[in-house]
């Protein structure tokens, strides 16, 4: 099964998008995590990307299609995937369907919805918990405007293709996990 999780910062996509992944016998493959690693290891790319992760700003789509497409390309062959974080764009949706194969693409898009205040609110738990270098109060500001103006046009891109489930994301992580289990 190919799925893609859609939801801003803090929507809990991560979550759920692991435990999916788990639950279907497919990779997760979060495009966030692979381009931190790229930072951690201080590779070429690492260096390039680092100041648009701190900003919050969306990583130029050369340097994220050279990282998570050949990933996605491999999973899809091998049996599907959960893709978090990519697409972000409804552009890097188009250029995906462009450069890849339909059988690559997804099957099914879970969108999970949750009011702003509950995002900001997870947002800054987990920048006390976590410490990530963008859960900062000024740089979440800007994660979630960036969501609002480049990724939820998204959610309307993939209801047009009839690929889009929403499920409320503001209940407690099982109930949402079930919520998911019951849209597939
Ligand atoms: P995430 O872990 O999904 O919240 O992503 C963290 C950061 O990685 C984002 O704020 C962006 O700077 C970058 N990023 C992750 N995925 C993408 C993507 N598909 N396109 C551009 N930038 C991305």
């Amino acid at each position: 099964m190919r799925m893609v999780m859609l939801g801003a910062p803090g929507s809990g996509k991560g979550t759920q998008g692991q435990r999916l992944a788990e639950r279907l016998g497919v990779p997760h493959i979060a495009s966030g995590d692979l381009l931190r690693a790229q930072v951690r290891a201080r590779t070429e790319l690492g260096r390039l990307v680092a100041g648009y992760l701190d900003k919050g700003r969306l990583v130029p789509d050369e340097l994220v299609f050279d990282l998570v497409l050949p990933v996605v390309l491999t999973a899809a062959e091998a049996g599907g995937y959960v893709l978090d974080g990519f697409p972000r764009s409804v552009a890097q949706a188009v250029k995906a369907e462009e450069l890849a194969p339909d059988s690559a693409g997804p099957e099914r898009v879970i969108f999970l919805a949750v009011p702003e205040e509950l995002l900001v609110r997870r947002l800054l738990e987990r920048a006390a918990a976590a410490g990530r270098s963008d859960d900062t109060p000024s740089v979440i500001t800007d994660r979630l405007r960036v969501f609002e103006s480049e990724t939820r046009p998204l959610v309307d891109h993939y209801r047009a293709r009839g690929l889009l489930r929403e499920v409320a994301g503001d209940l407690p992580a099982d109930e949402v996990t079930e919520a998911i289990a019951a849209v597939l």
